[in-house]
């Protein structure tokens, strides 16, 4: 496991996941990044495999992108945390895992800190979450990146490692 500062378009990995929205259309975060690095295609293929459950991801190819893969994943909007939150936010992550090893070519995944941002989950609980999945993976796959954009977040990743 490793957790890298930066932007996630740039990755040279099997599979990048997107954190989406339930149309899959393309959106603001580190969703317009993907879709604008991956090129028109990436919307055009998303949006066939719409609407996308929250807790629930699907699996296109990166186009344009330096992934073969994106895996798009819901995560869940911040409701005050009685909404099942915390349960879809690790469904968000553990599917995405799921859909990377059935594809049977994918090595290498990186995540974004899903539903941190627009989305509004606690930072610092998403980071528990986001680790405690990535680790339970570790096996399974050569590399498992996790890609923060921000110090902040780099830090509660880093006390969540330890
Ligand atoms: P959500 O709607 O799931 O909250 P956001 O895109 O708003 O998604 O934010 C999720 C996380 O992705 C935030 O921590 C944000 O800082 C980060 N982020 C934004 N752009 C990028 C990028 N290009 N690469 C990696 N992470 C990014």
């Amino acid at each position: 496991m490793e957790i890298i500062e930066g932007d996630i378009t740039t990755l040279a990995v099997d599979a990048i996941v997107n954190a989406a929205n339930s149309a899959l259309a393309g959106g603001g975060g580190v969703d317009g990044a993907i879709h604008r690095a991956a090129g028109p295609e990436l919307a055009l293929a998303s949006r066939a495999l719409a609407p996308c459950k929250t807790g629930n991801a699907v699996i296109t190819p990166g186009f344009r992108l330096r992934a073969r893969y994106v895996i798009h994943t819901v995560g869940p909007v911040w409701r005050g945390g009685g909404n099942n939150e915390e349960a879809l936010l690790r469904s968000a992550y553990e599917r995405s895992f799921a859909l990377a090893i059935k594809q049977g070519d994918v090595s290498s995944i990186a995540f974004p800190a899903i539903s941190t941002g627009i989305y509004g989950f606690p930072k610092t609980r998403a980071a528990e979450i986001a680790i405690g999945v990535m680790r339970e993976h570790e096996s399974q796959l050569e590399r498992i990146i996790a890609c923060v954009f921000d110090a902040e977040t780099e830090a509660l990743y880093r006390t969540a490692l330890s």
